[in-house]
């Protein structure tokens, strides 16, 4: 069994393994290829994996030669490991085209972005471990930019006010974004559509903001269900007068495969202090806030709204750490004692994160999409 790591390339700092997560896969007779400098942004050198058990390679060598080929982002067309395994994060329900090609190069797919949120996969849980740091490094990033300390101040030069802060929707990210903005001392006021996450919220030391009203679907897994247009009215007043109060609106708010809802609008940043700052995490799945610009900075009215989509490559050594925690955790699912390839796709977390196989595309979400966009 032999299993590649490709170099990320672009923007793309994390690495899918590193030197530390080797041993675990050599002591099962795995063979381990990294491509050249492929843990260079992650800190990590040629040398240490080379020390770890593995061997450097170039991509070519890679794609011919592993039975498994792992890669964070979505593999581009010089990447495609045709009649292999990749594990991968796929984004496969907004990435329909990608999912036709790896079935008709005849990759067996799996994406962790489709993990099922229960407590058995919680150690292959990319979505949470990413999340947790995205939600870290943005109150950092926020802090960076804002003109104003976060907590308060009582010295001989004056007084200072702690920073307000508004999280919107209350799941792993928002959540970090809470304890960390809590720690750095600011007051911190969450809103979400799931009144579930009050208690969390409070616990944490935030105010917790609610609308009356909001539709909770058991169906959606304890995902976020789309509201109706009388709640989303006034969710839209309760959010605009609590962001016009705030030094820093952190966006999290998500619905799975559909677009992000918009929660701050154009009138909302136009009444916001000078020097506020947005971060809107949501910005890959279009973004809660109506003017953010996906990987951009827009500075309106001297408000910023930071629309990075990608915190966790902000911070590649810790977060290839938990990556690579994942993708072996992951590994180990379908690679016996003896390092050979056992796929059971009787378990649901195999089941689950299979995109195609043989062909054809095994998820039903990504199918019924795909006969939508076709019809
Ligand atoms: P997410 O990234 O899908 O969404 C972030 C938050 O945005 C959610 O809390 C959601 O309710 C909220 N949201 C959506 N629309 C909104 C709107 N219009 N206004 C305000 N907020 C809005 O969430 P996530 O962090 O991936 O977590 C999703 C669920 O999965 C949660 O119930 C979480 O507890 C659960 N979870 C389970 C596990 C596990 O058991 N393995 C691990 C992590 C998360």
């Amino acid at each position: 069994m032999t299993i590649g790591v490709l170099r990320e390339g672009g923007k793309e700092n994390r690495v899918a393994l590193l030197p530390e997560h080797i041993p675990s896969l050599v002591e099962k007779n795995v063979t381990v290829l990294i491509e050249t400098d492929a843990g260079s942004s992650s800190c990590a050198s040629n040398l240490e994996y080379v020390d770890a058990g593995a061997a450097i390679q170039t991509r070519e060598f890679i794609l011919e030669n592993s039975d498994i080929v792992l890669k964070i982002n979505p593999p581009r067309d010089d990447e495609m490991p045709a009649g292999r395994i990749l594990v991968s994060i796929l984004s496969p329900l907004n990435n329909t085209t990608l999912v036709k090609k790896l079935a008709a190069l005849n990759v067996t797919s799996f994406s962790l972005d489709m993990i099922p949120r229960t407590s058995r996969a919680q150690a292959v849980d990319i979505l949470s471990s990413m999340a947790t740091i995205a939600g870290y490094k943005a109150v950092l990033v926020a802090a960076s930019k804002l003109p104003n300390f976060f907590p308060m101040f009582m010295s001989a030069s004056g007084t200072i006010r702690p920073s307000k802060i508004l999280i919107l929707g209350a799941g792993v990210a928002g959540l970090q974004s809470l304890a960390t903005s809590k720690k750095l001392g600011a007051v911190v006021e969450v809103f979400d559509v799931r009144p579930a996450v009050k208690e969390e919220v409070m616990s944490l030391g935030g105010k917790f903001i609610e609308v009356e009203g909001s539709k909770d679907d058991s169906s959606a897994g304890g995902y976020a269900v789309e509201q109706t247009d009388e709640y989303k009215k006034k969710q839209a007043e309760l959010i605009h007068n609590h962001a016009t109060q705030a030094n820093v609106v952190i966006c999290t708010a998500q619905i799975p495969g559909k677009k992000a809802p918009i929660l701050i609008h154009r009138a909302t940043v136009e009444s916001m202090s000078p020097g506020s700052v947005i971060i809107d995490m949501a910005a890959g799945s279009g973004g809660n806030c109506e003017l953010t610009i996906k990987d951009e900075t827009v500075l309106h009215n001297q408000v910023r709204i930071i629309g990075n989509s990608n915190f966790p490559s902000k911070m590649p050594a810790d977060a290839s750490k938990m990556l690579g925690k994942n993708f072996t955790n992951f590994l180990e699912l379908m690679i016996d004692e003896e390092g050979n390839l056992k796929l059971d796709f009787e378990d649901e977390i195999i089941s689950g994160t299979c995109i195609t196989r043989n062909g054809e595309i095994m998820n039903e979400r990504v199918k019924e999409i795909i006969s939508f966009e076709d019809s």
